[in-house]
């Protein structure tokens, strides 16, 4: 049996309860060393056999799998944040459906996550936004073209940016090109909820200014949005004035 588990956004502490559990159960975890704090290797029990990823290929971890499989063993591979965002594990997924080896996924607390409590935010606003884009520069890797941040930067809402910080200086005319004012409040979180976890605040218009300053290249993800700033509606669900199905509203 393979678990596939979200490790969180750094902190050891924000692993879930079952991942932490599961992390506790194995005989081989396989890691992503350079991105998951090696402290939450000490969920492990002792003659665990542990490996970190960050030197392997797929090819070699899905080896290491179907050895251990093979000696009736039980697997945690262990991915930063949450595995369904720019985890690589589709592929892995699908070549152990075709190898019949049984896995499940046990989520966790993506970095996006870590940098909004970090950020002390709410991506989501009344009156500012109700959409976050969850997307990345083009690099190595390509982006499809209507993906582009030229045209998402068109809709204004909160944007999230992974795998981003080499790319800043594009980025930041592709963000003013599509839309955003120069204005537009920024952030960047290096290693968010990790102990030497940085907040620089910004704007669209220095976002690459700020990133280049201060040395962040990697580990770090850019917030771009009103969200960030001081203004903002009240939510209707905690008004007086409204009735919900769990609350009549107030009567003057
Ligand atoms: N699955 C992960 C993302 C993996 S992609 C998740 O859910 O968070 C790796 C990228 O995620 C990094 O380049 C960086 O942009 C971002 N990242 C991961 N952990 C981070 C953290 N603690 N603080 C800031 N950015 C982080």
């Amino acid at each position: 049996m393979v678990h596939f588990v979200g490790a969180g956004s750094g902190a050891a502490d924000l692993i879930t309860v079952r991942g932490a559990r599961l992390l506790g159960e194995a005989d081989v975890v396989i890691y992503a060393g350079s991105l998951v704090n090696p402290d939450l290797l000490s969920y492990t029990k002792a003659d665990c056999e542990i490996h970190d990823s960050s030197r392997m290929t797929l090819e070699e971890v899905l080896a290491m799998i179907k050895r251990a499989e093979g000696e009736g063993k039980t697997t945690v591979r262990l991915h930063t944040g949450d595995s369904s965002i720019y985890g690589a594990v589709r592929e892995q997924f699908d070549a152990l459906d075709d190898a019949g080896i049984t896995y499940d996924i046990c989520p966790g607390v993506s970095s996006f996550c870590g940098a909004a409590a970090s950020l002390k935010t709410e991506y989501t606003l009344p009156g500012v936004s109700q959409t976050v884009i969850i997307t990345r520069a083009a690099g190595k890797t390509p982006v499809p073209e209507q993906e582009s941040i030229r045209s998402l930067a068109a809709h204004q809402a909160t944007m999230i940016l992974f795998l981003s910080t080499s790319l800043s200086e594009k980025l930041q005319a592709d963000l003013l090109s599509g839309g955003y004012d120069a204005e537009t409040p920024a952030a960047v979180v290096y290693k968010a909820t990790w102990p030497e976890e940085k907040i620089f605040r910004c704007t669209v218009g220095n976002l690459h200014q700020t990133i280049r300053k201060n040395g962040l290249t990697k580990t770090a993800l850019i917030i771009i949005g009103n969200c960030l700033g001081d203004d903002y509606l009240r939510s209707l669900l905690y008004d007086p004035g409204f009735s919900t199905e769990f609350r009549e509203r107030a009567r003057v």
